[in-house]
């Protein structure tokens, strides 16, 4: 779990944060010739997005000569923990394991994968408890019959 409070970004200033993670510190003209591909989106629309990004301190910009540079501040591991906390943080705890088994089985994975997943697994089993607790609030989830 991380304490670091995340802004909230939407899906298209994910896409534009991929870019800056990947290649680090980006102008938004190559931001534009690196999405354009995959969405439809104008240069207008990309620095509205960009401007958006700075303001939510996801992105430092700099003067180079007469172009600006974006760079992240915030790094995708810490942003992808952030996003998937989130959305744990919006279920039952004891809907946990069946949703990540879920996720799983959906999921197309490596042989390394599934040998990390399995040593993950051997050393939860070590850790693992009779009963999750549910703190949900009653309403919410079917648990509260089990609450008392
Ligand atoms: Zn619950």
């Amino acid at each position: 779990m991380i304490n670091k409070i995340q802004p909230n970004i939407s899906d298209a200033e994910w896409e534009i944060m991929r870019v800056a993670w990947t290649n680090h510190t980006v102008t938004s003209k190559q931001i534009t010739e690196i999405v354009k591909e995959k969405m439809n989106w104008k240069q207008a629309t990309i620095k509205t997005l960009i401007g958006r990004l700075v303001e939510k301190g996801m992105l430092k910009t700099e003067a180079v000569g007469n172009k600006y540079l974006y760079s992240p501040i915030i790094t995708e591991e810490e942003s992808l923990k952030s996003k998937t906390t989130d959305f744990f943080d919006h279920l039952c705890n004891r809907k946990v394991g069946t949703t990540i088994a879920d996720l799983i089985s959906e999921a197309t994975l490596s042989h390394a994968d599934v040998q990390m997943l399995e040593d993950l697994l051997q050393q939860k089993k070590g850790e693992a408890v009779d009963s999750v607790p549910c703190d949900c609030i009653p309403g919410q989830c079917d648990c509260q019959h089990s609450h008392s």
